[in-house]
């Protein structure tokens, strides 16, 4: 008797049960859902899973799932072998040169959107989640997304087409190809120090682009670059904001400070930890 969606998902959930996975059977319907989509070669929707589930599974779905359950033994992301993570309003690709989009990240958007901006930098964009995000929310902005890899960049720019927003998009070390001034500059940059590395999870450390993660320093490498850079790029009572690790609150609002930049302001994330921290260019004394 050929073999029944259930029963390929629960040989599935055990496999990756067996290599630590917190969550396998999730997991392993994410991915049957996913490789039944390839294997039908239309979108099955997540509401269609039962049914699936009770079916015998279609001819040549085996030979797609098997290797995805392979890469999530491995402790790839779901996200990456998916090619697709939800933030915001919409969803992103992903690939392995990109940061994943974490939920977390959506505080930062949430607090950019609590103020009027007609111009947005991103400094690092990855996926584009957080400048795709925002120009999605105010399509009068002009947007400009900026990253070191190139990869990253190409990726980002599939995402703002998908999505349907304009932006400029350039290869760039922080500020080295920025000309013009915005009133926000937004950043999720590296922040996990060097030390910091071992104890992440083997998804983040093995699988995400290193230098998306770490400075293989003390984590502050990119607010100091960031905040140095900022007060030149930013027009009068324009904002920087960037996302931090939970215990970088008071480091980088000092650097803030340090810069000239005023009201400065540490915010926490849904769980209570120090997530965001936002300074302001002064009014120049003109204005
Ligand atoms: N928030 C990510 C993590 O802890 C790190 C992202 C970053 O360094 N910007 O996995």
């Amino acid at each position: 008797m050929s073999v029944t969606g259930r029963q390929l998902c629960a040989e599935a959930e055990e496999r990756l049960r067996a290599a630590g996975i917190d969550a396998p059977a999730g997991d392993a319907q994410v991915l049957f859902l996913h490789a039944l989509s390839q294997s039908l070669d239309r979108p099955v929707p997540r509401h269609a899973l039962r049914e699936h589930l009770a079916a015998a599974v279609p001819t040549g779905l085996e030979a797609i799932y098997e290797p995805m359950i392979a890469a999530r033994a491995a402790r790839q992301p779901v996200s990456q072998i998916t090619g697709r993570r939800a933030f915001w309003k919409h969803d992103f690709r992903v690939t392995p040169d990109t940061l994943d989009p974490r939920p977390e990240t959506e505080l930062l958007v949430e607090l950019a959107l609590t103020e009027h901006f007609d111009s947005v930098l991103d400094l690092g964009l990855g996926t584009g989640a957080i400048l795709i995000s925002l120009l999605a929310e105010r399509p009068q902005a002009r947007g400009m997304g900026v990253d070191l890899s190139a990869a990253a960049l190409d990726v980002a720019r599939g995402n703002a087409q998908i999505i349907g927003v304009k932006a400029e998009f350039a290869v760039s070390d922080w500020f080295s190809s920025v000309s013009r001034k915005f009133d926000l500059i937004v950043s999720n940059p590296p922040y996990i120090a060097l030390n910091e590395m071992p104890k992440l999870a083997p998804e983040v450390r093995d699988w995400e682009p290193r230098m998306a993660l770490t400075d293989d320093g003390d984590g502050l490498t990119a607010y100091r670059a960031l905040c140095a850079g900022a007060p030149a790029h930013l027009t009068p009572s324009g904002r920087l904001m960037v996302e931090i690790g939970p215990s970088q609150g008071e480091a980088v609002a000092e650097l803030m400070r340090a810069a000239g930049l005023v009201e400065v302001t540490v915010r926490q994330d849904l769980d209570g930890r120090d997530r965001v921290v936002w300074g302001r260019k002064p009014a120049s004394r003109s204005a």
